[in-house]
């Protein structure tokens, strides 16, 4: 038996969340959403009720409530779908050192080194079926394959809790029958495609004429083709090499002294820049902000909070840590200021978060974020010091080398 790649997906993750961390609301209706009060909130995730009941994500919250009157409403909390997925994440590379990451709640194992340790595949996807369900009150569903793909249509074909063996003796009958648009990497595009030359499913497509879909797809056509076939030795990376940085911060030690919240404020953006320079980089975007002041006296005090809108700017980052600079003084840190560090913390990549609502702050904060990809391009062309914003000190800013943890560098 070669059925060595698990994928392996949280079912409802976001809701799921809720309900370990609240189990009072543990069979309830329940949504993930933006703001109700504000009336444009767009339905975000939602449990396994709510979904029979025909919640969908992407709705309104008003349309939402048409199908599940009593649909109970949260706000998403990303800093807790953070620590869940870690957990996640940890339970996984217990068992192999090969987990590639496919956002905060997919994932994909090779356990064909871990047979002797753990036993059989369908053995481990079991163990971590029940460890999740038992150590994190999450429940996920595991597909089990020889390939990438087959293994993400397999974690797909029964949920929640469960798990589905596509071999090569079965994928005709399991996989074949699916929608070609199961498969991964089919967009609207080649879907429109597909279904005027007839191809309604994986098994239609793995029997097309590989060079007519070739012709209208390019490559993509040939390696579609090659999916549907069971044709695919794209290895599962190792998960030190995917993972995404735990927190990215930059700290520096002012040449002289900061005797003002201007000065300080002054520094602070230096380093917001740096972080959103990095958190883009890395496609990552920070749903919490910690700022550490370390006084002339050399003492450290630090603060953290949770960022409503998930962001890589650095309007948002400096406007987070000014916050955090001003509670900080109300709770008794001091001037002259030594050193400051601006730190990113609980990120999650770009592609896991889809906007909760239609809120001007988070249409402002995407659009804070791309303007400043632009720049990022130009400073990769030019260098960084080619964009400047006016007010910023010279030669006092530093950029860490690595990603640092709050403190880390004090
Ligand atoms: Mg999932």
């Amino acid at each position: 038996m070669d059925e060595n790649i698990l994928h392996c997906d949280a079912n409802n993750f976001y809701a799921s969340v809720e309900m370990a961390k609240d189990p009072s609301l543990v069979g309830k209706n329940l949504a993930v959403c933006g703001d109700p009060e504000k009336r444009h909130g767009i339905i975000l995730a939602k449990s396994e009720g709510a979904k029979r009941l025909g919640v969908k994500t992407g709705q309104t919250i008003r349309e939402a409530k048409q199908y599940c009157p009593d649909l109970v409403l949260l706000p998403p909390d990303f800093s807790s779908y953070v620590k869940y997925s870690k957990a996640l994440y940890s339970l996984y590379t217990s068992y192999t050192d090969r987990v590639e990451s496919f956002g905060l709640d997919e994932c994909w194992l090779d356990v064909s080194g871990s047979h002797k340790l753990f036993g059989s595949s369908e053995h481990i996807a079991e163990e971590l079926r029940r460890r999740a369900r038992e150590e994190l009150g999450i429940t996920i569903s595991v597909g089990v394959s020889f390939t990438k793909v087959f293994a993400k249509l397999g974690s797909d074909y029964k949920k929640p809790d469960a798990q589905t063996v596509i071999s090569h003796e079965n994928y005709r009958n399991i996989a074949w029958p699916l929608p070609v648009e199961d498969i991964l990497m089919v967009g609207a595009g080649s879907l429109a495609f597909f279904h005027s030359v007839g191809i309604r499913t994986i098994g239609d497509l793995a029997q097309a004429d590989e060079n007519l879909l070739s012709s209208r797809l390019g490559k993509m056509g040939s390696t579609l083709h090659a999916w549907a076939n069971g044709l695919e030795d794209s290895p599962v990376k190792l998960y030190y090499e995917t993972r995404k940085p735990e927190s990215v911060g930059n700290g520096s030690t002012a040449e002289k002294d900061l005797t003002t919240r201007e000065e300080c404020a002054r520094l602070i953006t230096a380093l917001s820049e740096r972080v959103a320079t990095r958190l883009r980089r890395h496609d990552t975007l920070a749903c919490g902000v910690h700022l550490a002041v370390k006084s002339n006296a050399m003492t450290t005090r630090g603060k953290q909070m949770r960022v409503e809108v998930p962001t890589a700017s650095a309007t948002d980052i400096k406007n987070h840590a000014l916050r955090l600079l001003d509670d900080l003084w109300k709770q008794g840190a001091s001037l002259p200021v030594r050193a400051l560090t601006v730190t990113a913390i609980y990120l999650i990549g770009a592609d896991d978060y889809v906007p909760t609502s239609l809120f001007v702050d988070e249409i402002t904060a995407g659009k804070n974020t791309r303007l400043e990809k632009s720049i990022d391009k130009i400073r990769d062309k030019y260098g960084y010091d080619v964009i400047r914003r006016g007010n910023l000190p010279k030669g006092t800013d530093e950029e860490a080398d690595e990603e640092t943890k709050p403190f880390k560098r004090q």
